[in-house]
């Protein structure tokens, strides 16, 4: 059975107040569930991971570089990422393929840097509104998987099935669509991984919000969420966590 996720990516955004929102929510759900993964700005992974020392909150990052050290400046490595706290690691979002160029080469190294590093990837992927209006999802998505997701993948390795269009906006796709997605990425995981894909968690991620949340998880094939603004607050986050659980 694949445990759910509930991960939280507070983008750029938080600070070291925000301390209070992580401790209302491991009051309110101090054992949860499922499994709870919250992804600060890197400034914010050992504060956080000490706050939740002792509770089964994990932290991880929202990216790393491929190399493990070096001249590069500004850049963080995923070993860096492990010694400050964090367990898993936030690559190929589609704000980072976009600000930065990212391509799935790059997020395929970084997903090697990430497990040689111990960290679990959470790789992200989704298609534009426009790709999706040519009927391009399913080939956008199927590419993409082929080329961020390493062949060395372990199972634990999480993918999120993010449409850009959908990220921040209020926007959803419907619920055949979600499924019709993640049913998709569930195949081509068995096709390149056998009975281990079983184990690979697929996440949702656009636009989840307490309302919504519990119709998502009802989606066959789908696994949590990977929730952006509505994880920064604890009752919205404790809310999605809380309808998770009831799939469970
Ligand atoms: C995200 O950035 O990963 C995300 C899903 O954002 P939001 O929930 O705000 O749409």
């Amino acid at each position: 059975m694949r445990r759910k996720l509930a991960a939280g990516n507070w983008k750029m955004n938080g600070s070291r107040a925000a301390l209070a929102e992580v401790g209302a929510l491991v009051t309110t759900h101090p054992q949860p569930g499922c499994d709870v993964l919250l992804c600060p700005p890197a400034t914010h992974i050992a504060w956080m991971a000490e706050a939740l020392a002792g509770t089964p909150v994990r932290v991880g990052g929202q990216d790393c570089h491929q190399n493990a050290s070096g001249a590069h400046t500004g850049d963080i490595a995923a070993p860096m990422l492990a010694d400050a706290g964090a367990s898993h690691v936030i690559l190929g979002h589609s704000e980072r393929r976009a600000d930065h160029g990212e391509t799935d080469a790059l997020v395929r190294a970084k997903a090697e840097a990430a497990a040689a590093a111990g960290l679990i990837p959470v790789i992200c992927l989704g298609e534009t509104l426009q790709q999706r209006d040519a009927g391009e999802t399913l080939s956008v998505i199927g590419a993409q998987l082929a080329g961020s997701l390493p062949a060395s993948a372990d199972p634990r390795t999480i993918i999120a099935y993010e449409p850009v269009w959908a990220i921040g906006t209020g926007r959803t796709p419907t619920l055949p669509q979600i499924a019709e997605v993640h049913a998709f990425l569930r195949a081509e995981l068995r096709r390149r991984f056998g009975t281990a894909a079983e184990q690979m968690r697929l996440l949702y991620g656009g636009s989840v919000k307490p309302d919504n949340a519990a119709q998502i998880f009802a989606v066959p094939d789908v696994d949590g969420a990977l929730v952006g603004g509505a994880s920064l607050k604890a009752a919205d986050f404790g809310a999605i966590i809380t309808a998770l659980e009831g799939t469970v």
